[in-house]
C-alpha cells in the first residue's frame, strides 16, 4: 500500500484552500482548522497552508498557473511531501498536479476515506470502509480516460491494487458482495436487539461534539475516546440504567462532518440506519465551538438524508465547562428552549440527561 500514510513514515503536509465564489472569511477559517485536524488524525505533520480566492476552479489544475508555482516553492521551503487540498478534485486534476508538482496531491475526501480506513476495528466497518472506498473510486474512473493515466498517486488504501489496475466492472462485482455480507451482519444485529426488547438511545451530533466521552459517562464503560475526529468508527451499544429498574440501550454512532461527497455519505448510512429506528435521539452540541451554527445545519441535513427528522430528540449543550462557551449559550439556550447544558468530561449534568431519557422513551 504505497499511498497510506504511514505512522513511521511521516508525511509533510502542504494544506491548500481554495476559496471559490463568494465563501465568509470565518468559515474559511473553520473550514482549515478542520483540515488542519484532519491531517493530524490522518498522521501527518502540517508544515504549511496556502489559501486563495477564486471565483472559479480551472480545469486542469483547479488553481492557476500562478499559483501552482506559489505551491511548488512553499513545497520546496518546507520540505512537504504531501499537499492536501481542501476542496474536491477531479482524477484529472489530481493526476495533472501530482505530475506538475512532483509530490503526492490528495484532496479531502481521500483523506476522510484514510482515516475512515484506519479507524475501522470491527468487521462491519472494515466492509464499510471497503465499500465506500470502492463507490468513490468507480465514481471516478471516467469511461473514456485511458487506464494508464491514472498515475498511481490518488493517494487513498484502495483494496490492495494500485489504482491504474483498477477497472470497474470486477470493482462493482465485489460491491455486490459487500453489501450483502453487510445486510447479514446488520440483519443479525437486529435480531439480537429485539430480543432484548429494550427502548433504543442513539447518539448523533457533529465530530467531536463529545458522543463517545457522554457514552462513557452515562454507561460508565470504556469506550475509545479520542481528541481526533472520527475516534468512533463502529456504533458501539451499552446498556444504561436511567432510573431504578429502567434499562435502556444507548448507542453511539459515528460523527458527522461538512462536505462529504454524497456517494461516501451513502456508504456509511447503513451505520446510521439504528439512528432511525430509535425510540430517542440525543443531539450533542459542542457549545464551545464557534463552528456550531453549521454543525448544526450539518446534522440536521445528515438525519434529514437518513430519514430520522421525525425522531424526538433532546438537545444537548456540551462542553459547558469550557470558557468559550459562555459566549455562544445564551443563545444556543434561547434556540433550543428545551436543551439540557452539560460537561460529559466532568460527567455534570448526566443525571438530568438520564431523567429526560426516562420521561421520553416508553418502557414495557
Ligand atoms: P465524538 O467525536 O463526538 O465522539 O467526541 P469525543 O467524545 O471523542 O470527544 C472529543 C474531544 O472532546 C475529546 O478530547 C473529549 O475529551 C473532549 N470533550 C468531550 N466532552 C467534553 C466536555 O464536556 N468538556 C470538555 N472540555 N471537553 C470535552
Ligand atoms: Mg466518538
Amino acid at each position: 500500500m504505497p499511498h497510506d500514510i504511514q505512522k513511521d513514515m511521516t508525511e509533510r503536509a502542504l494544506l491548500v484552500h481554495v476559496i471559490v465564489g463568494k465563501q465568509q472569511k470565518r468559515e474559511a477559517q473553520n473550514s482549515l482548522e478542520e483540515l488542519e485536524r484532519l491531517a493530524d488524525t490522518a498522521g501527518a505533520e502540517i508544515v504549511g497552508s496556502i489559501t486563495q480566492h477564486r471565483p472559479r476552479p480551472t480545469a486542469s489544475f483547479f488553481i492557476g498557473e500562478g499559483k501552482l508555482a506559489d505551491i511548488q516553492l512553499a513545497c520546496r521551503k518546507t520540505d512537504a511531501n504531501l499537499v492536501v487540498f481542501n476542496n474536491e478534485l477531479s482524477p484529472v486534476q489530481v493526476n495533472n498536479l501530482d505530475l506538475a508538482l512532483g509530490i503526492k496531491v490528495i484532496d479531502r475526501t481521500e483523506l476522510i476515506l484514510q482515516i475512515f480506513a484506519r479507524r475501522a476495528s470491527s468487521a462491519e466497518a472494515q466492509i464499510q470502509v471497503e465499500l465506500a472506498q470502492l463507490q468513490y473510486l468507480v465514481s471516478r474512473v471516467p469511461a473514456s480516460v485511458k487506464q494508464h493515466r491514472f498515475h498511481g498517486g490518488i493517494g487513498m488504501r484502495g483494496p490492495g491494487e494500485s489504482p491504474f489496475q483498477l477497472r470497474a466492472a470486477p470493482m462493482r462485482k465485489r460491491i455486490q458482495a459487500l453489501k450483502k455480507k453487510l445486510v447479514k451482519i446488520q440483519e443479525r444485529r437486529k435480531r439480537t436487539r429485539k430480543q432484548r426488547g429494550l427502548p433504543l438511545v442513539c447518539l448523533v451530533g457533529y465530530t467531536n461534539a463529545g458522543k463517545s466521552t457522554l457514552l462513557n459517562g452515562l454507561a460508565a464503560a470504556a469506550a475509545y475516546v479520542d481528541d481526533r475526529l472520527f475516534a468512533t468508527l463502529d456504533t458501539k451499544t451499552r446498556l444504561v440504567h436511567v432510573e431504578e429498574g429502567k434499562k435502556i440501550l444507548i448507542t453511539d454512532t459515528v460523527g458527522f462532518i461538512r462536505d462529504l461527497p454524497h456517494g461516501l455519505v451513502a456508504s456509511f448510512h447503513s451505520t446510521l440506519e439504528e439512528v432511525a429506528e430509535a425510540d430517542l435521539l440525543l443531539l450533542v452540541l459542542d457549545a464551545s465551538s464557534p463552528s456550531v451554527p453549521e454543525h448544526i445545519k450539518v446534522v440536521r441535513e445528515t438525519l434529514a438524508d437518513i430519514g430520522a427528522s421525525e425522531v424526538p430528540s433532546v438537545v444537548l449543550l456540551n462542553k459547558t465547562d469550557r470558557q468559550s462557551a459562555e459566549q455562544h449559550l445564551g443563545g444556543l439556550r434561547r434556540q433550543f428552549g428545551d436543551a439540557l447544558s452539560i460537561s460529559a468530561l466532568r460527567r455534570q449534568g448526566l443525571d438530568e440527561v438520564k431523567k429526560r431519557i426516562a420521561g421520553n422513551v416508553k418502557f414495557v
